[in-house]
């Protein structure tokens, strides 16, 4: 078992596999986009291959595959079917925006992908169009409709942003009454690309469960070991929900994951900076040892918490789509 210096088991990798998006949300990313990473400098399948196979052997057997929009890179396709056969995986998911995604669903169906977690912040075309600045509802929804009939288990990820889509949460719970999905409602956390902006339309959690409440009787879920999501359902409705408290950071206790950015940045915390990096690492030496030796000593000297790992760094101006959420 991998343990870091707080005694929190680590098994969970988060992979942004590319920082480039075709949507702007604009809590991600300014409208013009971002400086995406020059292609050299992106961790290659091969590098992510062989990191993946020396974590796998140290304990961690699930992944997440996230961006930027994993769809767009190039030879995902086959990258995935790669790593659906290392033995130690035991569950990959993804995370995307459900753009480039339907083809797909049959091909991640054979190769035993357990969930998609959907992004869509809005069940209403124009809202959908305001917050991420391209005309994809549509394509999105029929993703939606493609994974609800597949074995791949689907999650609706929305952010909640004041003056954004607070009308939606109630359509979104409407949603979970006929549907087997998860719906997360997630608190919005400053990574938009910009420094000091804020998050000026921030939602806690606490505020987005009482909204509920004031409309829907709800019923406590158990929680999953290592759950970011607190979860509940309407009695009598087919799928649940969730509230993440990405901001107010209520989880950390538990957290048994680490990322990698597109660039091989390693970061043992979402609000942290990278701590090393594997790209150059692996770049330099063939021996898987001194892999394991780096990923070891980051894990082990862990900030506890995300405010501590904030606190350490300069202030966040990235975008979400160059650490993957
Ligand atoms: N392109 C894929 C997608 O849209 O799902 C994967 C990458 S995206 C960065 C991963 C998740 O991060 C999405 O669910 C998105 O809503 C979330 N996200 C991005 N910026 C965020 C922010 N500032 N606050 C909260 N969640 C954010």
């Amino acid at each position: 078992m991998l343990l870091d210096n707080h005694g929190r088991e680590i098994n969970y990798l988060r992979l942004a596999v590319t920082d480039r998006c075709n949507l702007r949300c604009f809590y991600c990313m300014p409208e013009n986009g971002i400086r995406y990473v020059n292609r050299k400098d992106l961790l290659t399948f091969e590098e992510m291959h062989r990191m993946i196979r020396v974590l796998s052997k140290m304990g961690v057997s699930k992944l997440r595959i996230t961006g930027g929009e994993p769809f767009l890179r190039k030879g995902i396709m086959d990258f995935l079917g790669g790593v659906s056969k290392l033995e130690g995986i035991e569950q990959i998911h993804i995370t995307t925006n459900g753009t480039f995604t339907q083809e797909f669903i049959p091909q991640l169906e054979d190769m035993g992908v357990k969930s998609i977690n959907l992004s869509l912040d809005s069940l209403d075309k124009q809202r959908f169009f305001e917050i991420t600045r391209r005309d994809e509802f549509d394509q999105v929804m029929e993703t939606y409709r493609a994974l609800l009939d597949s074995s791949i288990r689907v999650k609706i990820n929305a952010v909640v942003m004041e003056g954004r889509n607070i009308e939606d949460i109630y359509s979104m719970i409407e949603l979970t009454r006929t549907d087997d999905v998860a719906v997360r409602f997630i608190e919005e956390m400053p990574f938009n690309g910009t420094e000091g902006q804020g998050n000026a339309t921030f939602w806690p959690m606490k505020k987005i469960l009482n909204y509920i409440k004031d409309k829907y009787e709800v019923e406590k879920l158990n929680d999953p070991p290592f759950s970011t999501s607190m979860n509940y359902k309407v009695p009598g409705f087919t799928g649940s929900f969730g509230l993440i408290a990405a901001y107010t950071r209520t989880f950390c206790g538990t957290c048994n994951r680490v990322r990698v950015t597109p660039q091989g940045e390693l970061k043992t915390c979402l609000y942290g900076s990278g701590v090393m990096s594997l790209r150059d690492l692996m770049r330099s030496t063939d021996s898987d040892e001194e892999l394991k030796d780096g990923f070891l000593k980051a894990i082990g000297s862990r900030a506890k918490d995300g405010f501590e790992a904030e606190k350490q760094r300069d202030p966040v101006s990235e975008s979400m789509a160059t650490i993957g959420g």
